[in-house]
């Protein structure tokens, strides 16, 4: 097991009054407060329900899944189920992808809650069939790509598909609601704590809520508040990378040995230029390219749908920005380019990479001419080469010259690039291996925490804080 980032912490003693769901200082008090509902607080709330705990309070910002519309700002990564509720529901089944839990618990033990968390998903409605298990293919692949200058690293999925994902969610919150209070469309603007120990919540209307422990759970959409609490409790926390790219699109068919062999093909490539770790990220097969606001920002991302198909596939190619002294705010450094991109696109910019490589931009025109077919409307065409510093597109190129050896075509005149993509990930929180803060029975879960990037490993840790909340009730 790592230890990087793991705060040590003895035993701890069970909560000041642990049986209790009655009145403090005028206050109703609950057994566990989970502040957000995504993956990793639904799934605490599965296992603490699961186990018979009763009075547990989950308050989100968003809306309730029944009233969530995708075509609304904030809407898209707030409300019942969190950032991922219109996504296709990739759950990624390979301990070494989204997250970080491994710096926790050891490999098997992982292996065993991610088991666990799955269960819970195929228990809601979740497809069996998975694709990418180890097979000749990919082993082929794995050939392939070392010999093409990248590392194929083989990751085994369970693709739920955006039009089931929203009913798994649905289901979730049906089983929850019977004995979980649920609070909506409520935002907690501070974390209460007294004398080291959590006391509860304090809501945007000045209103306490007390708990024995509170569970903080709020996602990339939460990184911002998360470090402004860590710095008003003075509790540690250190930046995690930036990843900034673009999503590139093209015929399905140029990527069809790929896909048809990995689904989700994680490629890693060290640049030739500035030796950069540049990576694929979230390869959607025949889906389609789509718009991420979060905090005013305009982003693009992707999913695809199980039964309906486009004739392209689309992935983005990513470049990690560790930044040194005196620099560490790698946050702000990512909404500072995809603001850029916004400013002179209006939005998403699209072009061709020919136009790119020609040192042109994108006209409508020029896109109509293009035999990738966009399945994002709305992208504006124009010039990533005014938003994107050199260094990113250097190393975006050279992956997909390297990416052609292995997908012929990729590195072609008519590949789509959007941009910019950037995922922005949560300062990281000094943590015990049990997801506990410095804070007594104050519990950080999920990609807020900076500890997970994905469904399953969110879900995974949502569980792993339950557990020890239910030692100690
Ligand atoms: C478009 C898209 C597609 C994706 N596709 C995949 C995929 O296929 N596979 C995969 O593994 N991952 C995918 N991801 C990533 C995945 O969605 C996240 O890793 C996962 O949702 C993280 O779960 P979480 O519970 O930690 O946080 P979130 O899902 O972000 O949920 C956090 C919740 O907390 C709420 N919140 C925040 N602050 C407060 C506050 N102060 N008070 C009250 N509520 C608050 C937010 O409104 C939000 O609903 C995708 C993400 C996006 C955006």
């Amino acid at each position: 097991m790592a230890n990087q980032g793991v705060l040590k912490r003895g035993p701890l003693s069970p909560p000041s009054n642990p049986g209790s769901s009655n009145q403090e200082e005028g206050v109703s008090k609950h057994r566990v407060i989970i502040v957000g509902a995504g993956p990793a607080g639904i799934f605490a709330a599965l296992k603490l329900k699961g186990a018979g705990l009763r009075h547990i309070l989950i308050i989100e910002q968003g809306e309730d899944i029944e009233r969530r519309r995708r075509d609304t700002g904030r809407d898209i990564l707030c409300g019942w189920g969190g950032a991922g509720a219109f996504s296709d529901g990739k759950l990624t089944l390979s301990p070494e992808i989204g997250g970080f839990l491994e710096d926790f618990i050891s490999r098997d033990e992982l292996k065993n809650l991610l088991i666990e968390a799955d269960g819970l998903y195929l228990h809601y409605g979740a497809p069996k069939k998975t694709f990418g298990s180890p097979s000749e293919k990919t082993e082929t692949l794995t050939y392939l790509a070392r010999q093409a200058g990248m590392e194929f690293i083989p990751t085994e999925i369970r693709h739920v598909g955006t039009e089931n994902w929203a009913k798994i969610l649905k289901k979730m919150r049906e089983d929850l609601g019977k004995e979980v209070t649920v609070r909506t469309k409520t935002r907690v603007e501070h974390l209460w704590v007294n004398k080291g120990a959590v006391r509860g919540v304090e809501l945007e209307d000045g209103q306490k809520l007390a708990a024995d422990c509170v569970i903080v759970s709020p996602g990339r959409f939460g990184a911002d508040w998360v470090k402004r609490e860590m710095e008003r409790l003075g509790l540690s926390s250190s930046p995690n990378p930036v990843d900034i790219g673009v999503r590139i699109e093209s015929p399905a068919v140029i990527l069809k040995d790929l896909t048809d062999t990995a689904y989700e093909s994680k490629l890693i490539y060290y640049s030739k230029t500035f030796d950069d770790r540049v990576r694929t990220f979230c390869m959607n097969p025949y889906g389609e390219v789509v718009i991420e606001e979060s905090n005013g920002i305009v982003t693009v991302n992707g999913h695809s749908y199980a039964n309906r198909k486009t004739e392209n596939t689309n992935f983005a190619i990513l470049v990690s920005s560790n930044f040194t002294e005196p620099f560490d705010d790698p946050i702000n450094y990512g909404g500072v380019i995809a603001r850029l991109a916004n400013l002179l696109g209006r939005g998403v910019i699209i072009q061709r990479l020919g136009d790119l490589m020609e040192g042109r931009r994108s006209t409508p025109e020029r896109i109509t001419r293009c035999i990738t077919r966009p399945t994002l409307s709305s992208a504006t065409p124009g010039d990533l080469s005014f938003v994107l510093p050199y260094r990113y597109l250097k190393d975006i190129m050279e992956m997909l010259e390297a990416m052609d050896k292995i997908a012929p075509g990729i590195f072609s005149h008519h590949t789509l690039l959007y941009g910019v993509e950037v995922k922005f990930y949560s300062n990281r929180i000094s943590l015990s291996p049990t997801l506990e803060s410095q804070v007594k029975n104050l519990f950080f879960i999920g990609d807020g925490a900076g500890i997970t990037r994905g469904l399953l490993q969110a879900s995974a840790s949502g569980i792993l804080a339950a557990r020890e909340i239910l030692k100690r009730v």
